[in-house]
């Protein structure tokens, strides 16, 4: 069979809504909520009625039952204008309703996917802790099994959406016996964990990031979302997925970067000419859309793969790590082409520019995405 690389109409309609949403709803505030670092709840209450909330979950658990390729598109045209907003969408779905659809048995999904899957509330993924981050199995949250309720003590770091009005629960690692690792589902509002303050952060201004507490909080044993011991492989699995939506807000950021200083090179007047007419300029703009075009290709593809039902783990990873190191030179070259106005908050290449440099640490920095791609390998 000959390859297709067109998208179908629907997805090129996915497109189109998100685009329009994007550019019509987001971008008028993305510089005010950055700004105030203000959660964008209007926002996300409206991405709810679109159905963008809880794309890939299926509709009998009040999702829009999208394929993953939709999701990517979804989140690359959010990150095109605003990254705070694609990660709070991107965070909440892929890390934080996932594992609940994928390992939580059919009582937990019916009564907890609803109010997640279609936006009404978020949930959160608690992986990292102040001494595991990239090696992620050093968790020291610890869970005992007590009277039929786990006791949890521990804390976890830089947790998204974790505490925002609307967030239901983080579902966490803990360590529940000797070289054990299990998942447990954390409700808000339990007795003893405490969500800090927003952290302060040099983007993704808008997006909720905390360090969360655990003193001695009881939930019930049947709060287990998944085997007992299965803890680990279950958040590694999640990540292999989650890379596939931060890749595609590294190229949606990529664009974004492209589309502004595309604009500006046209608009800005030097040597009596605009400086598009600068060859220099012009070299600059082909090679970063030569760049946008093969990392486009690699995240669909990742995402492809994933609804073929096929092992995706190495080309998302391979993704992520490509985008991520290209909305670093994108986001820079776009800067430059600015000249010292894109060095001034008021023009949105500034935000762009700060909003980049996580989608070369969060979800596996650059160096263990190159770890897992070697593993892969077979090195
Ligand atoms: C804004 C934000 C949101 C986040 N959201 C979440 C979330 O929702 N849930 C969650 O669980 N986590 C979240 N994270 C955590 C994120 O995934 C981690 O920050 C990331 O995995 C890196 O861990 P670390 O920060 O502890 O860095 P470290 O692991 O301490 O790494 C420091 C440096 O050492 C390098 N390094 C470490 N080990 C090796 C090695 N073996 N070989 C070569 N180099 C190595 C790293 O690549 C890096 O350059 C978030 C982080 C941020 C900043």
């Amino acid at each position: 069979m000959t390859p297709n690389y067109d998208l179908s109409e629907e997805h090129e309609l996915i497109r189109r809504t998100v685009r329009d949403f994007a550019v019509e709803r987001v971008m008028p505030v993305a510089e005010e909520l950055d700004r105030e670092h203000r959660f964008p709840y209007d926002l996300v209450r409206e991405l709810a009625e679109l159905g963008l909330m809880g794309m890939t979950i299926p509709e009998e658990y009040g999702g829009a039952g999208t394929d993953t390729l939709s999701y990517a598109i979804a989140v690359e045209e959010l990150t095109r204008v605003d990254s705070s907003v694609a990660i709070t969408v991107a965070a909440h779905h892929s890390l934080g309703t996932l594992p609940i659809f994928l390992f939580g048995n059919e009582e937990q999904k019916r009564e907890l996917l609803p109010p997640l899957a279609s936006g009404e509330k978020l949930a959160a993924f608690g992986l990292t802790e102040p001494d595991a981050g990239s090696d992620a199995g050093a968790t020291r949250t610890r869970a005992e099994l007590r009277d039929g309720q786990w006791v949890i003590n521990g804390s976890k770091m830089f947790i998204t959406n974790a505490g925002t009005d609307i967030t239901a629960c983080v579902t966490i690692t803990a360590v529940t016996g000797e070289d054990e690792i299990s998942n447990i589902i954390v409700p808000n509002g339990v007795e003893g964990y405490e969500i800090a303050l927003p952290m302060q952060k040099v983007g993704w201004r808008a997006s909720d990031t905390r360090e969360l507490s655990f003193r001695d909080v009881r939930v019930p044993e049947a709060n287990l979302l998944g085997p007992r011991g299965k803890g680990f492989q279950q958040f590694l699995e999640i990540l292999d997925g989650g890379r596939i939506s931060v890749a595609a807000m590294g190229v949606g950021l990529a664009q974004g970067a492209y589309d502004l200083a595309f604009q500006y090179a046209k608009d800005r007047r030097q040597f009596g000419r605009p400086i598009a007419e600068f060859q220099a300029v012009q070299f600059t703009l082909a090679d970063m859309a030569t760049e946008i075009e093969a990392g486009r290709s690699m995240v669909y593809k990742a995402a492809w793969l994933k609804d073929q039902g096929r092992a995706f783990g190495k080309e998302a990873a391979m993704a992520k790590l490509y985008t991520g190191e290209l909305s670093n030179r994108a986001a820079n070259a776009a800067l430059q082409i600015h000249g010292g106005y894109g060095f001034m908050d008021e023009f949105p290449i500034s935000r762009l520019y700060r909003d980049q440099k996580i989608l070369e640490i969060g979800e596996g920095t650059n160096e263990v995405q190159r770890m897992v791609i070697a593993k892969h390998l077979g090195l």
